[in-house]
């Protein structure tokens, strides 16, 4: 039966090979147009404009506020000393600003194409189509809930000896979410908790059935499920658009049209990818770009409350420079927080749908209000899984200050002036051997022992 569809699809196929090919063809090119990087003037298209900012900002502030001080105009802020030491504070960290930004816009962040060999396209033995690479790389397998046919993760006697549950008891009767009973519908609750692919997964025979993995081996259905993807198999680390094996923790970058050592993230601002052999700087960047916005934007606002003069040219100035406070802030802390937990923007989307789907099961296993009991099957599954961004990152050093290090340099002078690289290479990275050689996240029982 299945022979014969075979064959008259075959036929099928020869029939309209022509219509095929040309379709297949128009397809191709479609995808190429798509593909085709941002052109040279667009990306640093921001670049022009960023200096154009700052410039106009110098022109405002020393012109309209310095020089008025120092010529000691009546109705200006201070007297010429005072303008003087603004004069110099504005421009010591405005030049300190400019010198980052160049370093940051002026260094490659490292492109993999000049440090691999291109390799013949891999065999790629799984129902997940090509197209499927990239977004496998930046989350992992969307995470396996569930096979079909297994529990929701709701209270039952098991668990309760499993030490994972408070007793059913110790529930009011009738809070079941989704208003199942525990020893009811062995589906309840799980239909939209099956991601699309995983869907595919079970339907598919010949694909490996999620629930073959450790975890979901074990017994208890409440456990920690962590994505099964293995990200180190060269297969997966494959750009089909550049033809070679990425380095560890390269990403291809749409914009860009390259795969780039440690991608973080294409920054219009600077008009090239933050990465590896450039982050250094960009956070060095935002340090110095933030001190410069918060100076400009207080002692203008102290100047306007004083003068009562409404002068337009600063009010721009001071909207700018208070947009560009909560931008660099923000962007600073959330860097800072990344590099002390090594970890990139790309990568932490990672752990992000990690701890979101966990979210989502602790809802499933306890009422909303058990806060208690949540914090306490979170803590249950540190215990036998490490925590998600500590143990859990693939490229966890051992310590923020350590992985802080690795990035930053181990001065703190090296933190604020952009001197020297990083130490931080893009190329020799070492996985955290809490997890397997493909780069899967192993529970705490499996680690090497002088980790447990
Ligand atoms: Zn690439
Ligand atoms: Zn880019």
């Amino acid at each position: 039966m299945a022979q014969h569809a075979e064959k008259s699809r075959r036929q099928e196929l020869n029939c309209c090979a022509v219509m095929e090919e040309a379709a297949m063809r128009s397809r191709e090119r479609r995808a190429k147009r798509k593909q085709k990087p941002m052109p040279w003037i667009v990306l640093k298209l921001a670049v022009g404009i960023t200096i154009a900012i700052v410039a106009y900002t110098f022109y405002v502030y020393i012109g309209r506020l310095c020089v008025p001080m120092i010529r000691r105009d009546e109705g200006a802020l201070g007297g010429r000393a005072t303008g003087i030491g603004f004069l110099v504070v504005f421009c010591v960290l405005g030049l300190m600003m400019l010198w980052a930004y160049e370093k940051v816009v002026l260094t490659s962040p490292g492109l993999a194409r000049d440090f691999v060999k291109k390799t013949p396209e891999p065999v790629v033995n799984t129902f997940v189509p090509a197209w499927w690479d990239s977004q496998r790389d930046l989350t992992g397998m969307p995470y396996q809930y569930m096979g079909q046919g297994e529990q929701p993760p709701e209270p039952t006697a098991a668990d309760h000896e499993d030490g994972l549950q408070p007793p059913n008891g110790h529930q009011p009767n009738g809070h079941q979410p989704n208003g199942h009973q525990a020893d009811g519908d062995a589906q309840a609750g799980m239909t939209d908790a099956i991601p699309a692919v995983a869907q595919a997964r079970v339907a598919k025979p010949d694909a490996p059935a999620p629930q073959q993995n450790g975890s979901a081996r074990k017994g208890p259905q409440n456990s920690r499920r962590v994505p099964e993807t293995a990200v180190l198999r060269p297969e997966n680390r494959y750009c089909w658009k550049e033809g070679f094996v990425k380095p560890l923790r390269a990403h291809h970058c749409a914009a860009c049209g390259t795969c780039v050592l440690r991608y973080d993230h294409h920054c219009p601002w600077i008009g090239q990818c933050v990465g590896a052999r450039n982050y250094k700087y960009f956070v060095i960047f935002l340090e110095w770009a933030l001190l410069f916005c918060l100076w400009t934007f207080s002692t203008l606002v102290a100047d306007q409350a004083k003068s009562g003069r409404v002068d337009a040219q600063k009010i721009v100035i001071i909207v700018l420079s208070f947009f560009f406070v909560v931008f660099t802030s923000s962007l600073l802390v959330s860097h800072m927080r990344l590099i002390m937990l090594n970890t990139t923007t790309v990568e932490s989307l990672r752990s992000q749908s990690i701890r979101d789907r966990e979210k989502r099961v602790l809802a499933r296993m306890h009422p909303w209000y058990a806060v208690g009991a949540k914090r306490r099957t979170r803590k249950q599954w540190d215990q036998e899984w490490g925590r998600i961004d500590h143990e859990g990152n693939l490229w966890w050093f051992g310590s923020y200050r350590a992985n802080w290090e690795s990035v930053m340099g181990s001065y703190a002078w090296q933190w604020f002036l952009p001197i020297g690289q990083s130490p931080d290479d893009g190329l020799s990275y070492i996985p955290n051997p809490r997890h397997d050689p493909e780069g899967r996240w192993r529970p705490r029982r499996e680690w090497p022992a002088k980790l447990q």
